[in-house]
């Protein structure tokens, strides 16, 4: 197999950034890429991403068509992913016709939730305890092994939003979970009793150089991001803790682009990693109007090669989600002082991101 193509120099404005998923993310890429000046072709095997209505070029196929992926791939100066399920030999594929970062090395890593787990444990960060399972005896052990009043039940790959997740208050119902899953590899993970939820959205660049946004605190529902709040309760030294282990995962990484660690903030204060995700990701949307550079802008700057912006907040922020249903309500969102923010997308489907507000409040002191 040969080499990945490298970035030599950076892609100048009139370039074409690649990105492979077409959803908000994309989108939302694809904006902050045209401000720059650099162009967007967006591959997407969905028939009306909603990224294909803000770029200048997109192609509707598999993740697996290889002369699509080959067109693709050589009418781009750089790549990308908005979507961390994208198959790694896609990856690969482009990866050997065009510059594609994050490669397909740390693709192959935060695909699957125990290579991850195991990834940061090796680095000496904590994360919850966690069993893997391969088959149903092995679901019974390991809620024995865990021995917490409660689990959560994951599927090892392509699991996001909470989906693949069962939670779980005994044995046998570990082992029916497991069953739902069809046999797909899964771990089962202590139910952690945190005190709240954190993220740190960061970002590495092809020399190595790192930029990280202040941390958010997140809370979810329904296993869904429903509100970022910056800042969040984390202290100075729980900050410059969770910085310095996003900063050791992407070094070992040798990551290049935006990423986000997701970490659950235990009530005895410790950090634990959740999740790590390759790309950017919906708890730094803030960062548009908050911050002099937003995770978007940030990320096309690091995989076009060009120097990170500055990730300093001028204002306190607070961003929801509009999900499902709630965006019926877009006219009383486009009356508040908000920034507001719709994905193009046309099915109110329950549990799906139809856009999200941010509002603004005056720096605090801290
Ligand atoms: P994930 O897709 O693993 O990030 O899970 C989505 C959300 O589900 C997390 O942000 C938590 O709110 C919740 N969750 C997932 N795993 C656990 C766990 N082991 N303990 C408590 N809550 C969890």
């Amino acid at each position: 197999m040969t080499e990945a193509l490298k970035l030599g120099a950076p892609v100048a404005p009139g370039g074409t950034i690649g990105i492979l998923g077409g959803g908000q993310l994309g989108r939302m890429l694809s904006l902050a890429a045209a401000r720059l000046g650099l162009k967007t072709h967006i591959y997407s095997d969905e028939e009306d991403a909603p990224a294909f209505q803000v770029c200048s070029r997109s192609t509707q196929a598999s993740y697996g068509d290889k002369a699509a992926l080959e067109t693709f791939s050589r009418s781009c100066n750089a790549v990308t992913l908005e979507f961390e399920n994208i198959p790694e030999q896609t990856l690969e594929f482009v990866g050997h016709l065009a510059p594609a970062n994050p490669g397909a090395a740390a693709l192959s890593i935060t695909q699957d939730r125990y290579l991850e787990k195991a990834f940061v444990k090796n680095l000496g960060i904590p994360v919850p305890k966690h069993v893997p399972i391969g088959h149903e005896d092995a679901a019974r052990v390991a809620f024995e092994l865990l021995s917490c009043p409660r689990a959560v039940l994951k599927t090892r790959r392509f699991g996001y939003d909470g989906k693949g997740q069962i939670l779980v208050t005994s044995e046998s119902e570990a082992v029916d979970a497991f069953r739902k899953f069809a046999g797909a590899l899964a771990i089962l993970e202590e139910f952690v009793e945190f005190a709240y939820e954190a993220s740190v959205i960061a970002a590495r660049g092809t020399d190595g150089s790192f930029a990280a946004y202040d941390p958010p605190e997140n809370v979810h529902g329904d296993h869904i991001l429903r509100r970022s709040t910056v800042p969040g309760r984390l202290t100075k030294e729980q900050t410059s803790e969770a910085i310095a282990v996003a900063k050791k995962i992407a070094d070992e990484l040798d990551y290049v682009g935006v990423f986000a660690v997701e970490f659950f903030v235990a009530k005895d204060g410790r950090l634990l990693v959740n999740e790590i995700a390759p790309r950017v990701h919906n708890s730094g949307h803030w960062t548009i109007e908050a911050c002099v550079v937003n995770q978007f802008e940030q990320h096309v700057r690091a995989i076009a090669g060009w120097p990170l912006g500055d990730p300093s907040r001028h204002a306190d922020a607070v961003m929801e989600n509009i999900i499902g249903e709630e965006a019926r309500h877009w006219r009383e969102f486009a009356g508040k002082r908000v920034g507001l923010h719709l994905y193009g997308k046309q099915e109110m489907r329950p549990g799906r991101k139809m856009g999200h507000v941010t509002t603004l409040s005056p720096l605090s002191s801290r």
